[in-house]
C-alpha cells in the first residue's frame, strides 16, 4: 500500500523539516514558522490558506492556520490537527525506515500525511471535496484553549470532523481512533456534627467518616474494560475552619491538635470518565444515590455536585459508518487497521459542537512511538500508507 515514491520522497522530506523547527507550546515565532512552512505545502492545492492570530490562555498572541476549499459555506469537512509540540526540536535524523525527531509521531506525521495525499490526488488530476477546511492550531499540547474554542467553533455545521492526530501501531497492524471518553469533574461537601472524642463521641456525627465511605465506595463503583470510571483526586477533613481554610490551619498537620474533636467538615473533589453519555448519567446518578444514602445512614449533610463536562465520542456513534469505509478502504490496499474504541484522554474529538450528530475520524497520523518525550519517532513506512488511506478516503466523504 503506497503512494507514488516521488510523492512519498519530498513528503518524508517535508516532514523532517517541519520537525526541525522547535514549536513547542508557547513558542509562538517557532508555531508561525511551522504554520508558514505548512502554508507553501498547502497552497498548491485549490486550497486558500492564511494564518491569523488568536490569544492562548495567557493571552499572548499564537498562529492559526486555516486553509478552505473553494467552497465552504455551509456544511463543510473539517480537517483538524495541532503545530504544536511537548518538547523543543532537536536535530531530526533517520535510521532505516525511522525518522527520530521532536513532534514527528505527534502530530508533524498527520500534518506531512496530509500534504503527501493532496499532492497524490493533484497528481491523478482527483478534485478534492471543495468545501474542505483544514484549521491547524498551536496549543493543543498545553491549554488547549484555542484548541477547544476552534474544534468548537468549526466543527459547527461540519459534514465531518477528520482528525490529523497519530493512530498506534499493534502486533498485526495500525489503528484509527473511534471513541474517546467524556469527563465530568465533580465535588463532595459533607457537614457533620462536632463533638469530645473522649467525653461524647457518640454524640458526634463525623464528615470525615462520611466522606471516606463515600470516596471508597465511588471508586469500588468503577468498572475495568469499557465501563465508567471514578477517581477521588482529593479529599480534606477536619474541623470547620481547617477544611475552609487549609493555608491558616496548615500548621494543624503532624501536631496533637483537635484530633479530639470528631470532623465536622470534609469536602473531596475527582473526576469520572465515561465512555457514553448513557454511563456518563448513570454513573452521576449513582453517585448522587451514594451520597443520599450515606448522608442518611451518618446523619449528615451531603451536596454532590458535577463541575466541568467534556462529552464523549461514542464509538457506536454517528461516525461508525465512516470509520468502516476507511477501515475497508485500508483493507482494499492490503492494510490492516484496527479501531480504538476507547482511547482515554480528551482531545480534539471532544470539544467538537455536537458529537451526537457529527461524525468523527480520529488517528489519521502515522504510527510511531515516545508522544511527548526525547526518543519519540515515527515510522516512515506507515507515513507512506496514511498518505495512501487519506487520498483514498477525501474523495469518498
Ligand atoms: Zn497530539
Amino acid at each position: 500500500m503506497s503512494a507514488p515514491a516521488e510523492i512519498l520522497n519530498r513528503t518524508e522530506e517535508l516532514l523532517r523539516e517541519l520537525c526541525a523547527i522547535s514549536s513547542e507550546s508557547g513558542n509562538a515565532t517557532g508555531i508561525r514558522r511551522v504554520a508558514e512552512r505548512l502554508e507553501r505545502a498547502l497552497t498548491p492545492y485549490e486550497l486558500t490558506v492564511e494564518i491569523v492570530e488568536e490569544a492562548d490562555a495567557h493571552g499572548a498572541p499564537q498562529p492559526v492556520l486555516i486553509a478552505r476549499g473553494p467552497s465552504t459555506g455551509g456544511a463543510h469537512l473539517l480537517l483538524l490537527g495541532h503545530m504544536d509540540t511537548v518538547l523543543p526540536a532537536i536535530e531530526p535524523s533517520v535510521e532505516g525506515r525511522t525518522l527520530h525527531a521532536t513532534g514527528s509521531y505527534d502530530m508533524k506525521g498527520g500534518l506531512a500525511a496530509l500534504c503527501g495525499a493532496l499532492e497524490v490526488l493533484a497528481s491523478n488530476g482527483t478534485a478534492l471535496p471543495p468545501d474542505l477546511l483544514v484549521v491547524l492550531v498551536p496549543d493543543e499540547e498545553s491549554e488547549s484553549l484555542i484548541s477547544g474554542q476552534s474544534a468548537e467553533r468549526w466543527s459547527r455545521g461540519a459534514r465531518a470532523v477528520l482528525v490529523l492526530e497519530p493512530g498506534q501501531s499493534t502486533a498485526d497492524g495500525e489503528t484509527l481512533v473511534a471513541g474517546r471518553r467524556g469527563m465530568m469533574e465533580w465535588k463532595l461537601d459533607v457537614r457533620g456534627k462536632a463533638s469530645h472524642s473522649g467525653l461524647a463521641y457518640w454524640s458526634g456525627r463525623s464528615a470525615l467518616a462520611a466522606a471516606a465511605e463515600w470516596c471508597a465506595g465511588a471508586q469500588a463503583a468503577s468498572r475495568r474494560g469499557n465501563g465508567p470510571t471514578v477517581n477521588v483526586g482529593r479529599i480534606v477533613g477536619g474541623s470547620a475552619d481547617f477544611v475552609t481554610d487549609l493555608p491558616q490551619h496548615a500548621a494543624m498537620l503532624g501536631s496533637s491538635r483537635q484530633l479530639n474533636v470528631v470532623s465536622d467538615r470534609a469536602a473531596a473533589e475527582g473526576e469520572l470518565r465515561f465512555l457514553t453519555a448513557a454511563d456518563g448519567q448513570a454513573m452521576r446518578d449513582e453517585l448522587e444515590r451514594l451520597a443520599a444514602d450515606i448522608a442518611k445512614r451518618h446523619e449528615t449533610e451531603i451536596v454532590f455536585s458535577v463541575g466541568m463536562h467534556v462529552p464523549p465520542v461514542d464509538p457506536q456513534g454517528p461516525g461508525a459508518p465512516l470509520i468502516q469505509r476507511t477501515v475497508d478502504l485500508a483493507a482494499g490496499r492490503g492494510m490492516r487497521l484496527d479501531v480504538e474504541e476507547d482511547r482515554g484522554g480528551i482531545s480534539f474529538p471532544n470539544f467538537i459542537a455536537d458529537p451526537s450528530s457529527t461524525p468523527v475520524i480520529d488517528g489519521l497520523g502515522p504510527v510511531g512511538y515516545g508522544m511527548h518525550i526525547r526518543g519519540e519517532y515515527v515510522d516512515l513506512d506507515s507515513l507512506g500508507r496514511r498518505v495512501a488511506l487519506l487520498a483514498d478516503l477525501l474523495p469518498t466523504l
